[in-house]
């Protein structure tokens, strides 16, 4: 009957169908748009069937801090797109990824990690997970005979992010899932920067997938959250009772921003992916630029792997200066009117970051120039703005040079 479970034919519904409508239940209100439940506790009809939840012997809302159903259904929602069995959401992206350390290791184990991974999840891993006797060897994101060198016989995990960032290389997710595989370890991959819409891991093998929600999936920078997806048994299990426990929670309010992201995310990549295209090969032209860092051109070095395993090639690009040093890479973006110079990413508006004195300004020198992150590399994430009026703004610093 109209109005059902769509569950029960889910499996026949497409991506943007699932964006719009999966996961939900109406109340008896009969409500069209999704409500919020903001509650902390529910009540139980007797003593009996209290106990009964209370054991696990019946299904339901408990607490907040693990069953609400505003959560549940941006869960279900990202599940359906992400074609998983099982969905944590989590107060932040960080909280995503550190509830997975919690739920999948033990001390002794050991993380394999690509290096080109965000600074955060570096610290976590270096500083907090090492604490606990977890240490991790970090790996060139491509480097797939490194991979392998690096896994030992304690490795559990094989970390990484692909496209990656600010450099957009492109690790080959079938090859890494069947290495991690082959040495009984699993595969986690973090896929912020092309969300569902534009590849999903779990097909490719991935056992994994964790996003910070506070990108693309919100993608209008309202509101900071994030989400662990998998099987039931290591994230439906594991994972969610680390979240029951300890508690770094998605509150209903956030959960109701991300499904309204949620409904949106397929148009909003097509755009993000189309200007940045258009953005990439106006930079690759442009005599004041050296060298354009975007999957998108042929020249890429990943262009075949992402046409492989994406829909389209991401809304970030990088790019260097033909005079390329940090005066410079100043100069451009102090010359901008319009792009917002901040460090965050998957937002309608476009982004410009000099990633060498900012979000990579606490890496030595020598580390850094290795990774390719050179003193005149700026980022940008591109939003949804006119293209005209982007490579205008870019026109101004540019032109100054
Ligand atoms: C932002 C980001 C995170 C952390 O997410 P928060 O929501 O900020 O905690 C993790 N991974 C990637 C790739 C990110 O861009």
């Amino acid at each position: 009957m109209n109005g059902d479970d769509l569950a029960a034919f889910e499996a026949e519904l497409g991506f943007d169908t699932l964006a719009i409508r999966a996961g939900y239940q109406r109340t008896h209100e009969a409500e069209h748009n999704e409500a919020i439940f903001p509650t902390s506790s529910y009540v139980y009809n007797s003593a009996a069937q209290a106990a009964a939840r209370f054991s696990g012997d019946e299904p339901g809302n408990i607490y907040s801090r693990f069953t609400n159903p505003t959560v549940r259904t941006f869960e279900n929602r990202l599940a359906a797109l992400e074609g998983a069995e099982s969905c944590v959401a989590t107060s932040s992206g960080m909280a995503a990824i550190m509830s997975t350390c919690l739920g999948l290791l033990k001390t002794g184990d050991h993380i394999v990690s690509s290096r080109a991974i965000f600074g955060s999840t570096v610290v976590l891993f270096n500083n907090y997970m090492a604490r606990f006797g977890v240490a991790t060897t970090y790996v060139d994101l491509t480097d797939l005979s490194a991979w392998e060198a690096a896994i030992q016989d304690n490795s559990k995990i094989l970390f990484l992010e692909t496209p990656s960032n600010p450099l957009v290389e492109i690790a080959d997710l079938k090859k890494l899932s069947e290495l991690a595989h082959r040495y009984d370890c699993l595969l986690v991959v973090d896929n912020c920067l092309c969300t569902p819409a534009l590849q999903k891991p779990l097909a490719l093998g991935a056992d994994v997938v964790i996003h910070s929600a506070t990108k693309y999936l919100d993608g209008q920078g309202r509101a900071v959250g994030g989400a662990v997806l998998g099987s039931k048994e290591l994230v439906g299990d594991e994972v969610y009772a680390v979240l029951r426990t300890t508690g770094p929670t998605m509150s209903p309010f956030n959960a109701w921003i991300f499904l309204k992201g949620l409904e949106t995310l397929n148009l909003r990549m097509k755009a993000h992916c189309e200007n940045t295209l258009q953005l990439a090969q106006w930079l690759d032209d442009h005599p004041a630029v050296d060298k354009v860092h975007y999957p998108g051109l042929e020249g890429h070095p990943g262009y075949a792997l992402a046409l492989q395993q994406q829909t389209a090639f991401g809304g970030l690009l990088s790019f260097e200066l033909k005079n390329n040093t940090r005066e410079n890479a100043w100069q451009v973006v102090d010359h901008t009117r319009l792009l917002s110079i901040t460090a965050n990413l998957g937002d309608v508006k476009t982004t410009i970051t000099h990633p060498a004195t900012t979000t990579h300004g606490r890496v030595p020198v020598e580390e850094r120039e290795k990774s390719g992150i050179s003193d005149g590399l700026l980022r940008i994430a591109v939003g949804l703005e006119s293209i005209a009026d982007i490579k205008n703004d870019l026109q101004r610093g540019l032109s100054s040079l």
